[in-house]
């Protein structure tokens, strides 16, 4: 079908008919994940609004600010500090990577055994279906594991790209690693877009994203009350836009989101049945159309209270200090703040294990789900000793492995379904 953006796209080069066929695929299972739940909330139209012209709307605000000299920078993960790109008064985008669309064109030029993730970014640009990534004047990336690591040097034949260095434990010297990064990579952006960043802007920039940490912290704590008065679904949809969307928007409107959850709770109304069982979904980010695993869980009478992931509380608990009086101390802020992050690329990193604990029992959950993409060594590693330190706490506990294609969608529900009636027992 002919849409109204076919001149943008070609313009940013896409290929027309594979990416006409993308979005319907897409828009048809948004229409039977999202658009079919019962009792949604009002504020869920501004997603599905965003949602609808992501490739769209979103991409002509884009190129406007092109136009008008910004630059775009796409990012991977979430350990890249975003607030220096804002401060160059460039625009940061996350790069989705939740479909597979474009596996075999990746798999030309990467081993099989890798991650979805990889082969889906890698994939969508190759089979040129992304326009955020068309609309990049830079891609950065970082070492936060192998796989990701040596596809970037086969990937930067194809995108301007950059790659930082994320250090692997949390000692002083890997801080001062860090903190060298970040001061690198202000460099970088400030040639990238030739703007400096000034302290002023900076704070401001930190501001704005704190902002939009402190309404995804909101939301969550929300999610605290019984009956959950959003699915799982949803909040998770909410976490996923925060990485595209204008950021003063958006805190904006899930701002608006949240006073229709406290009055829906104030009437004591949930999204879903009251006898839903609450459960936490742990480990490995989901991106944009990866909505497989909750979807499986929440048809099979629970609800998801609880994300432990970077599209989740791992991107959202911690803000920059907003105290710092000179550009020194706001430095040592964002390298505090990110060091932070409790990623299964560190070594140890007990801190995730204590913070599942705690969320566990702050939401109030019946069990967790530990996700992993199959072959992502971090987190399927990392699971055991999660499984171990929830088994002493008494905290029922399944491990799933799995990846973008619907190939074991009826064997994940036997196995979810299964661990759903034993923790509702
Ligand atoms: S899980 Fe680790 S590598 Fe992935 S986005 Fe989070 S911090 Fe980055
Ligand atoms: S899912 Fe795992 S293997 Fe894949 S990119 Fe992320 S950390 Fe690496």
């Amino acid at each position: 079908m002919k849409s109204v953006y076919d001149a943008m796209w070609e313009r940013l080069n896409l290929d027309l008919d594979a990416h006409a066929a993308l979005l319907e695929v897409l828009g048809k299972f948004y229409g039977d994940i999202y658009l079919s739940q019962q009792g949604r909330l009002k504020g869920m139209e501004y997603i599905d609004f965003v949602i609808s012209e992501i490739h769209g709307l979103r991409i002509k605000e884009l190129q406007e600010a092109k136009a008008q000299g910004r630059k775009v920078v796409g990012t991977f993960c979430v350990f890249v500090p975003e607030e220096i790109i804002w401060a160059a008064d460039a625009i940061a985008v996350g790069l989705c990577a939740g479909a597979e669309a474009g596996k075999e064109r990746a798999e030309e030029i990467l081993p099989r055994n890798l991650c979805s993730l990889i082969k889906s970014f890698v994939g969508f640009k190759l089979a040129r279906l992304c326009p955020f990534f068309e609309s990049c004047d830079l891609v950065v990336g970082e070492t936060t594991c192998d796989g990701k690591k040596k596809t970037y040097e086969i990937f930067g034949e194809h995108v301007p790209m950059y790659v930082m260095e994320i250090p692997q434990m949390k000692h002083e010297a890997d801080k001062e690693l860090w903190r060298k990064e970040i001061l690198r990579f202000k460099e970088k952006i400030e040639s990238l877009t030739g703007n400096t960043v000034t302290f002023e802007k900076l704070k401001k920039a930190v501001k704005m994203l704190n902002d939009r940490r402190r309404v995804l912290q909101r939301l969550n704590d929300l999610r605290r009350h019984h009956p959950a008065p959003i699915s799982g679904r949803d909040a998770l949809l909410v976490n996923q836009i925060s990485f595209y969307d204008d950021p003063e928007r958006f805190t904006q409107q899930i701002n608006k989101l949240c006073d229709e959850l406290e009055n829906r709770i104030q009437k004591g109304n949930g999204a879903v049945p009251e006898n839903a069982v609450r459960v936490m979904i742990s480990g490995c980010p989901m991106a944009i159309p990866n909505w497989k695993l909750p979807y499986v869980v929440e048809s099979s009478g629970a609800v998801v209270v609880f994300e432990e992931s970077c599209v989740g509380s791992r991107n959202t608990r911690d803000l920059v200090d907003e105290s710092a009086e000179t550009m020194d101390e706001l430095i040592d802020a964002l390298v505090d703040r990110y060091s932070r992050i409790d990623c299964a690329c560190f070594t140890p990193n007990e801190e995730r294990i204590a913070h599942i604990i705690d969320a566990a029992r702050k939401w109030n959950v019946k069990g967790v789900i530990h996700y992993h993409l199959n072959f992502c060594q971090p987190y399927e590693i990392e699971s055991f000793r999660v499984e171990k330190a929830l088994a002493r706490e008494g905290i029922p506990f399944i491990s799933i492995g799995t990846d973008y294609s619907m190939e074991d969608l009826e064997q994940l529900k036997t196995r979810v379904q299964a661990f759903i009636e034993m923790i509702s027992a």
